[in-house]
């Protein structure tokens, strides 16, 4: 009974009976947009929104070398990459126009090595939670019996361990990579959340605008209206039990603070971000494809890059 809702409590402090989808925080919609759901639904499904036809001028072509007076940038900055979900933990699962089936953790790993690649193109170190589609570190105490799916307990190891790598990574950064899902598959959007609670959150707030606001203008500049859904506060998240950490947890797990005895924080600033919604058909068509990942890859790009005090201009034209 908990396969459906892994995905969930994965990335959130999720773990009880929730009506909606993975990675969906159950979250209000953010106060510009009031009317919520229905509002976001009618710009979701409103037609021509996802160009399914490559763009030409992919963003390699635009990232030839800058002329400089310099040698190749030594950013001293290293980035840590977390890609949701993996091996029995899909994440959520979408559904394409075509009816093709799209799991989270396949398109949030793609995402995740596309964006690492980018980076290191700029001389940024970047290590990540995973490299495939497995869950490293997990042992057969994480899952239940038959291996089908991690225990509650399980899914917070798996997440500590991430936290863990990050923390002994030293990155200066952490950025959470998810899709959204919600029980209408008319709802969609893009959204990034930060905490609030940590004593960086002036940072953690920074971030999550940055990649909030290059993803919904990239997205804009192919032609794309999908909602601009904000950056939200964890703090403002539904949440129920999650493993040994308790109901009180309001945070998403990756980025909150430390419970003691129970999860050890992550040390840096950081967001999670959940790109599009697999629960809406059209999105999940776009983030099927590997033009929207370079999209997306390029958007984190550039926002770690401001983040970092990097103008990041090499992929300025990626757009
Ligand atoms: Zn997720």
């Amino acid at each position: 009974m908990w396969k459906p809702r892994l995905e969930l409590i994965l990335a959130f402090a999720f773990a009880g009976a929730l009506t909606v989808g993975a990675c969906s925080p159950a979250l209000a919609p953010p106060s510009v947009d009031t009317p919520g759901p229905a509002s976001a639904a009618t710009t979701a499904s409103g037609s021509g929104r996802v160009p399914t036809t490559p763009v030409p001028g992919s963003p390699a072509s635009s990232r030839a070398p800058t002329p400089t007076s310099s040698p190749s940038p030594v950013h001293p900055a290293k980035v840590f990459l977390d890609p949701g979900h993996g091996g029995v933990d899909t994440g959520t699962i979408g559904y394409t126009d075509d009816g093709t089936m799209v799991e989270e953790k396949t398109i949030a790993l793609a995402i995740a090595l596309k964006t690492a690649e980018l980076l290191e193109r700029d001389g940024i170190s970047v290590e990540l939670s995973r490299t495939n589609d497995s869950l490293p570190g997990s042992t057969p105490a994480d899952y239940v019996p038959d291996g089908t799916t991690l225990t509650p307990d399980g899914v917070l190891d798996d997440l500590q361990r991430r936290i863990d790598r990050a923390n002994a990574s030293g990155a200066s950064v952490l950025l959470s990579i998810h899709l959204n899902a919600y029980d209408d598959p008319s709802i969609g959007g893009t959204e990034t959340f930060y905490d609030s609670s940590r004593p960086f959150a002036a940072q953690n707030e920074r971030f999550a605008s940055l990649i909030q606001n290059d993803l919904i203008a990239s997205l804009r500049a192919k032609g794309y209206d999908t909602p601009d859904r904000g950056i939200a506060d964890d703090q403002d998240l539904i949440t129920d039990r999650f493993g040994t950490l308790g109901e009180d947890y309001h945070h998403l797990v990756m980025l909150g603070p430390g419970v003691p005895g129970h999860l050890n924080p992550s040390k840096m600033p950081g967001a999670l971000s959940e790109s599009l919604f697999l629960s809406d058909p059209a999105e999940a068509t776009a983030a099927n494809q590997s033009s929207m990942q370079d999209l997306i890859a390029g958007s984190y790009t550039r926002a770690i890059e401001q983040f970092l005090g990097n103008p990041g201009q090499r992929h300025t034209t990626s757009h």
